[in-house]
């Protein structure tokens, strides 16, 4: 059986009007009648900003704050964009859906691992019928309660979890679209695919390394039948490219 770990923002989900939506709404806050005028980045500026990693402070200034508005922005923005009021203007990425009846039709056990919390992650289930792919015990993400710290430090916490509980299985893959995703799946020993349909742009992600970079999670799919059928074809000698999970699981 092959395992298939994907991120859920990123792969699955599109968040850029939420994002979009609560960096009009801090900027709208934070702007005063005598200030300087605001320039207000499209839709289109601004996800190349969060893209290229651009901080949200510099993204405040970009837009015509000052560095003291710029940070109370920052500040605004980050209670702001995980509020369930705004998860309403996620949806699917266009082909996720599809792409993930795909792998259940190929009898690939998924997983899912988010830094989401459970309510944050049962709100999308429900809004838009993707819990039917992920099973209870393939659901890793945050506690209500828990203290995020940073994405890079707490996913990999979160893969040290599942790898002590999920069942073994022949081979693992993770998809993920940050370098949170591939820290967290080097910190496990499973091959990464990151994607270009999420929060980072080409560059960024190369700057990780990652084992391969793909438009989507279709594109991943095919990547990992691709290495399989190529790996199939290896004499036992030749040390294949993939590395299996394997003293790794619990
Ligand atoms: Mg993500």
């Amino acid at each position: 059986m092959l395992r298939l770990i994907t991120d859920f923002d990123g792969p699955v989900m599109d968040v850029s009007e939420r994002y979009y939506r609560v960096y009009r709404y801090c900027l709208e806050r934070l702007s005063t009648p005598d200030g300087p005028p605001l320039r207000v980045l499209s839709k289109a500026e601004f996800w190349d900003c969060k893209r290229a990693q651009v901080p949200e402070r510099e993204i405040g200034q970009l837009s015509g704050l000052d560095e003291a508005r710029s940070l109370e922005f920052a500040r605004l923005r980050r209670e702001t964009v995980h509020t369930l009021p705004y998860l309403v203007h996620d949806g699917p990425v266009p082909g996720a859906v599809a792409a993930l009846e795909r792998a259940q039709a190929l009898g690939w056990d998924l997983v899912v691992m988010t830094m989401r919390r459970v309510r944050e992650l049962d709100d999308a289930f429900n809004r838009h019928d993707l819990g039917r792919f992920f099973p209870a015990a393939g659901r890793y993400c945050l506690a209500d309660d828990y203290v995020k710290t940073r994405d890079v430090e707490d996913k990999p916490k979160l893969m040290a979890r599942a790898i002590g509980e999920l069942s073994p299985a022949a081979a693992t893959w993770m998809v993920g679209d940050t370098e949170a995703d591939i820290a967290a799946a080097r910190a496990g020993g499973i091959p990464i695919i990151s994607v270009l349909s999420g929060i980072r742009n080409r560059d960024r992600l190369a700057a990780h390394q990652p084992d391969a970079i793909v438009d989507n999670l279709d594109a991943a799919i095919d990547f990992i039948l691709a290495r399989r059928a190529v790996a199939g074809g290896l004499p036992q000698t030749v040390s294949s490219p993939v590395q299996p999970l394997q003293s790794s699981v619990g």
